[in-house]
């Protein structure tokens, strides 16, 4: 690359940041922090019916947190309404635009008549409209558009498809096409990345800038769609597709990234799970695939472990706490730590894993007591045991009370064939008693935490239950 790119996300803060949206982000910042070149953020704010203003601190928390950091100012496109105009001004000049006063009705009515393709005819052409009759259209030329795609390869169009588009409204605002070309030359951006459903606007914007005589980006990258399972479209109603629900549930950033990273491409040599700053050196538009990409959950999930495993605990414990309800529960965390950081695939979860420890009684899940206490094997015969084992137990370790319980179990008539204890089974009664679960962090730690006399008066309390 001759002189360093220029890309930039261009966001309509019409709704929250998509993780569609994140995507293009990313490609298009580490296509920026790869070659050198500058990312830059524009506010496509001009669709006034659309737009909500307030919504834009959303979308530039959630490229802060997901560490897409940009360079200079975000440029407003409502400030370049002028530029807008002026470009339009020339258009009709150089006889490539024109008024038009057909109702859409009319041109539905022409389109039917003809039988054809619906949309526009071209009957305005030659009429000589002054401004004030309708909307300015582009008068495209015959002949095909084409332009490189980093992903695609060659696309290119037949002119004889396109309609003559609307480039400014009857009230003389810019459409969308006309901002978002003439944005892109003032800004001097080099390489257009975005999602796939530009890319039927790409030959129009294209004659736009054509036309006008304005450099054009050197490529184009339209970077896949995202789909949910049913290989549909990723949707609003149907799916999770905020970056902030993510965030919310206990997603960390350095994992959403890492996910969104594989959607499309892998690295070459399978490493999946690794720093964002190592996948800007090795990730290629090139490289990345055109076809619908699967928004895969449970993968994300898993990247998310991965993620949470190989933090250092202090900072698991840190980005743990806003889900915590208290310094109780904070308290509860740091008592078991590593063992809950091993456990969860996300920071949600980890309240679950600790709640025993800070409520004044275990929280009880029905659907585990139901199984273990009342469905399951010897549940009283194994409380019983375990009381009088960890009774009499010497000193309060992990292994203690797991020496301990596995007497009990042996009592209870949890054994082998040849006498050992069954330990598969057996400690269920105990962990559902104790922690209201029947998953959770290793048992002996857990009861070690919650001490002698609290893990007595649980079993105690469970086996009065049972027995009412
Ligand atoms: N504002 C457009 C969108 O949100 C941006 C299109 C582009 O990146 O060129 O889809
Ligand atoms: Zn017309």
């Amino acid at each position: 690359m001759t002189s360093p790119p220029v890309v930039r996300f261009a966001p309509s803060p019409t709704g929250y940041l998509h993780v569609g949206g994140a995507h293009s982000a990313l490609a298009n910042w580490m296509f920026a922090r790869r070659h050198g070149g500058r990312f830059l953020l524009r506010i496509e704010d001009t669709d006034t019916e659309r737009n909500r203003p307030d919504l834009l601190d959303g979308v530039l928390d959630m490229l802060r947190w997901l560490g897409l950091d940009w360079d200079g100012e975000p440029v407003h496109q409502s400030d370049c309404v002028g530029d807008h105009r002026a470009a339009a001004d020339a258009l009709l000049a150089s006889g490539d635009a024109y008024w038009c006063d057909c109702s859409p009705e009319q041109v539905q009515a022409r389109a039917k008549e003809r039988g054809g393709p619906p949309g526009y005819d071209g009957h305005c052409r030659d009429r000589g409209l002054a401004e004030g009759a309708g909307p300015l259209r582009f008068r495209v030329p015959p002949g095909t558009t084409a332009w490189t795609d980093l992903v695609r390869g060659e696309v290119s169009f037949d002119n004889a498809t396109i309609e003559d588009f609307v480039l400014l409204r009857s009230n003389g605002t810019p459409m969308f096409l006309l901002a978002n070309a003439v944005d892109d030359a003032a800004m001097g951006v080099t390489h257009v990345i975005r999602g796939e459903d530009h890319v039927n606007g790409t030959p129009k914007y294209l004659l736009i800038l054509r036309a006008l005589g304005r450099t054009e980006p050197t490529a184009f990258a339209h970077m896949p769609l995202l789909v949910n399972e049913s290989r549909k479209k990723l949707s609003k109603r149907r799916d999770d597709v905020s970056v902030a629900s993510y965030r919310d549930e206990g997603f960390l950033p350095e994992a959403m990234v890492n996910y969104l990273s594989l959607l499309g491409w892998g690295p070459p040599d399978g490493v999946e799970v690794r720093p964002i700053a190592e996948i800007v050196d090795l990730y290629d538009l090139a490289d990345v695939n055109p076809s619908p990409a699967f928004f895969d959950r449970k993968k994300l999930l898993h990247v998310n472990g991965e993620w949470i495993r190989g933090l250092a605990l202090d900072d698991f414990l840190a980005r743990a706490r806003p889900f915590l309800p208290g310094d109780d529960a904070a308290a509860a965390l740091a008592a078991l730590g590593p063992l809950v950081q091993e456990r969860v695939r996300l920071l949600s979860e980890v309240a679950d894993m600790v709640d025993f420890l800070w409520m004044d009684e275990p929280p009880v899940d029905d659907a585990a007591w139901d199984k273990v206490m009342v469905r399951g094997k010897a549940a009283p015969e194994m409380l019983d045991a375990s009381t009088a084992e960890l009774t009499a137990l010497e000193g309060w370790t992990a292994d203690g009370i797991s020496a301990a319980v596995e007497r009990a179990a042996i009592t209870a008539g949890f054994t082998k064939p040849d006498g050992s204890p069954q330990m598969a089974k057996a400690p269920a009664p105990v962990r559902v008693a104790t922690t209201g679960r029947s998953v959770g962090p290793p048992l002996w730690e857990s009861l070690a935490a919650l001490g002698r006399d609290r893990t007595l008066a649980r079993l105690a309390a469970a086996r009065v239950r049972l027995a009412g």
